[in-house]
């Protein structure tokens, strides 16, 4: 299972899946990418390993120059494309690593709320949360916030709005994430690993930190809302 994510000034679909390749020892019981094209959001999974994927993009691209992926070890649904990520529900695109421990509670809670879901993953009572705090007029940092603090469990997660073509908002309890900053592109990745062919710059996300990553940088913040500052370093990972 991987993540990554790309804030570019170029077409990012190709990079996505590069980047990708590089976590593919992770495991790979599907994979799929994102990204907001003309004001849309718009994906491409398939089912298997990342060469499905290809196969996929090479006769139907995907445009656009914001975009997540992910290669998924499947824990909760069938290892299939119905299953795979992104999910999106209403404008709001989600990739996840790891668990939702109390997914059977908020799934419920939606559910009965007139969420109507796709999946068996756990993942998109994410997306659902999401979609349902902006429904109620919430804006999307407040909505990033507010949903994370329903979540129970391990996760790396990375997020993107079809109204904010900008921006791609993420965090992690447990999985690492590591946000890699280029020259006037920023990335994001399940580790510098998979970002080494465009940045060795990295700043780690603590556990329970959460950021909004644009063009020009990040801003990171704590489990409490509060602005944090982590340390910038140098990755020795190498591009091979
Ligand atoms: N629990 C999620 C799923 O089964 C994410 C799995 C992963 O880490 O790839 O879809």
């Amino acid at each position: 299972c991987g993540i990554v994510g790309i804030v570019g000034q170029q077409p990012v679909s190709e990079r996505l899946v590069g980047a990708l390749k590089r976590l593919e020892y992770r495991g790979y019981d599907s994979a799929g990418v994102a990204t907001i094209d003309g004001g849309a959001l718009d994906r491409r999974r398939a089912e298997g390993k990342l060469v499905n994927l290809e196969a996929r993009l090479n006769k139907d691209p995907l445009a656009g120059t914001i975009g997540i992926g992910h290669t998924r070890w499947a824990t909760h649904g069938a290892p299939t494309e119905r299953n795979a990520h992104p999910h999106f529900t209403d404008g709001v695109a989600v990739v996840h690593n790891g668990i939702i421990e109390n997914f059977a509670e908020l799934k419920d809670e939606l559910a009965a709320a007139g969420a109507a879901f796709q999946t068996e993953t756990d993942t998109e009572v994410v997306a659902h949360l999401l979609a349902r705090l902006r429904r109620d007029g919430i804006g999307r940092r407040e909505a990033m916030f507010a949903m994370l603090r329903r979540l129970r469990g391990a996760y790396a997660l990375a997020v993107l709005f079809e109204d904010d073509p900008l921006t791609i908002m993420a965090a992690r309890n447990g999985p690492p994430l590591a946000i890699g900053h280029g020259d006037g592109e920023m990335f994001l990745g399940s580790d510098a690993i998979a970002l080494a062919p465009f940045t060795n710059e990295i700043t780690y996300l603590f556990d329970g930190d959460w950021a909004i990553i644009d063009k020009t940088g990040v801003h990171i913040f704590d489990i409490d809302g509060n602005a944090v500052a982590r340390p910038r370093q140098v990755s020795s990972d190498v591009a091979y």
